[in-house]
């Protein structure tokens, strides 16, 4: 067969590169840097880390752990090459990045199978199988021809996230269910706050430490139209006191049935996913610091024991929406044999963007064997991602990361956060070996 191309050698298109060519598939791994760079890469190399050098913690029962078994059960071949160049850095796999990145492109530039042209790519290439993994810096030629498939309003150039919870984590004796007019609907969960507790919550917003935005993402044209159309919420706050309470926290609607009255203000949440499990606070995209976040919205009622899946930040980031777009194959709903891998499918973090790469590679090899691709267990991490952004509610999709919160439900109230942790290990573990051995 002609080679297969991929376009963009991050973390995803680099391990996509690997798996294909291991497996004999010749591939064309377009790399666009360092001809044309992107604002946040410094090297031409493969595989560059751009901000933190750490890949998560490797203990066994916590998210990162799971996420790296689990790969490491796949065969993945970045993984290795990290641990070969890791730093210490107590409980988490920390690597060198420079070292770690100019191993990875030593690795590909000596593959016999693998062809790395440093040329941009500005269109989605017409063969019948394709992987794009140029992720959140994605340039902009080949961003536009995206959207062509997608329709503009399915691609993303910056992500406002809000903080998200697991439903388990909440005390419902306090937050109730209910829809603006349509109490008997259970599309909302609902926090009654009273006026002291609004007034804490817009100083601690107001003067709360803030991530700054990048030179690169403050200097982007599209920025400053995109944070006006979706403000943080500490921008809010800092218009006014009773700006939140007549916008995002009017309490409007909202009666709160232990009182039966109109509580000062609500702090609403969304559904994150269709079984309810997790849920995002309405509104309230941030670039608060994380400490600052948790303790904020912790000090609310029903929220002591909140759990977070994730926390609120708003930065630059090209993905597309993938609950139209993508099977949760990662391969593109109506163009059979084109996948996309890493960032740009709306999945975050470095572990999760390598194991999109060998997803994606899986899901080509299958195509290319006259095969189904295969969907991992919900049950594994990156099983899990990859049904969350394929299933998530699309009008409100943001991109996630793997952590705990997102797999189905344990029967978490018998047990211990370690048991929880712990049980959570044991079941990905057993669901990625049988499937395995399924094969
Ligand atoms: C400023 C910034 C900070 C980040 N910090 C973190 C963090 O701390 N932790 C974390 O987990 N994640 C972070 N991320 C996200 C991080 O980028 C991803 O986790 C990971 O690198 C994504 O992998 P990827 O393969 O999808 O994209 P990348 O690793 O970015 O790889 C995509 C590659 O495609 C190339 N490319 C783009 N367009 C084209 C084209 N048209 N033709 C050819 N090549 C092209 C790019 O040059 C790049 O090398 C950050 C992202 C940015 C932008």
């Amino acid at each position: 067969m002609d080679s297969l191309p991929i376009v963009g050698a991050g973390l995803a298109g680099s391990e996509a590169a690997l798996q294909l060519a291991d497996a004999g598939i010749p591939v064309r791994l377009f790399e666009m840097r360092p001809g044309t760079p992107t604002a946040a890469h410094r090297t031409g190399d493969a595989a560059e880390i751009v901000c933190s050098n750490s890949l998560g913690s490797f203990l066994p029962d916590r998210a990162g752990g799971v996420l790296q078994n689990e790969l490491r059960a796949l065969g993945c071949k970045l993984l290795p090459i990290a641990e070969a160049h890791a730093v210490p850095a107590g409980q988490a796999l920390a690597v060198n990045r420079d070292t770690f990145a100019a191993a990875v492109t030593a690795e590909l530039e000596a593959h016999p199978k693998i062809d790395l042209i440093r040329q941009e790519v500005k269109c989605i290439p017409a063969d019948d199988f394709v992987i794009l993994a140029s992720g959140p810096l994605t340039s902009d030629a080949l961003a536009s021809d995206i959207a062509k498939i997608s329709g503009e309003e399915n691609l993303s150039f910056f992500d406002a996230i809000a903080p998200v919870v697991t439903d388990a984590s909440l005390d419902k004796s306090i937050i109730f269910a209910a829809s603006r007019w349509r109490p008997e609907e259970d599309d909302y969960l609902n926090i009654p706050i009273d006026k002291e507790q609004y007034l804490a919550l817009i100083d601690g917003l107001i003067f709360g430490e803030k991530h700054d935005l990048k030179g690169f993402e403050a200097a982007d044209p599209r920025a400053k139209q995109f944070f006006e159309r979706c403000l943080p919420v500490e921008v809010l706050a800092a218009r006014g006191k009773e700006s939140l309470r007549f916008g995002p926290l009017r309490p409007v609607g909202l009666d709160d049935p232990r009182t039966r009255r109109r509580p000062y203000a609500v702090v609403q949440m969304r559904r994150e996913n269709k079984q309810g499990t997790m849920w995002n606070l309405v509104g309230f995209q941030t670039n608060l610091a994380y400490g600052e976040q948790e303790k904020l919205l912790r000090a609310l009622p029903g929220m002591q024991n909140a759990e977070f899946v994730r926390l609120g930040s708003m930065h630059r980031n090209t993905f597309v929406c993938a609950p139209k777009l993508l099977h949760s194959t990662l391969e593109w709903r109506t163009r059979q044999g084109l996948f996309l891998a890493g960032q740009l499918t709306g999945m975050e973090g470095y572990l999760g963007n390598i194991g999109s790469g060998l997803l994606a590679a899986r899901g080509v090899l299958a195509r290319i064997e006259g095969r189904e691709p295969q969907k991992l267990p919900v049950e594994t991490l990156l099983g899990a991602l990859t049904f969350h952004i394929s299933s998530a509610t699309a009008s409100s999709f943001q991109p996630m990361k793997a952590e705990f919160g997102i797999l189905p439900p344990l029967d978490w109230k018998k047990r211990t956060k370690e048991e929880r942790r712990q049980a959570n290990a044991d079941r990905s573990k057993k669901a990625l070996a049988d499937f395995l051995a399924a094969l």
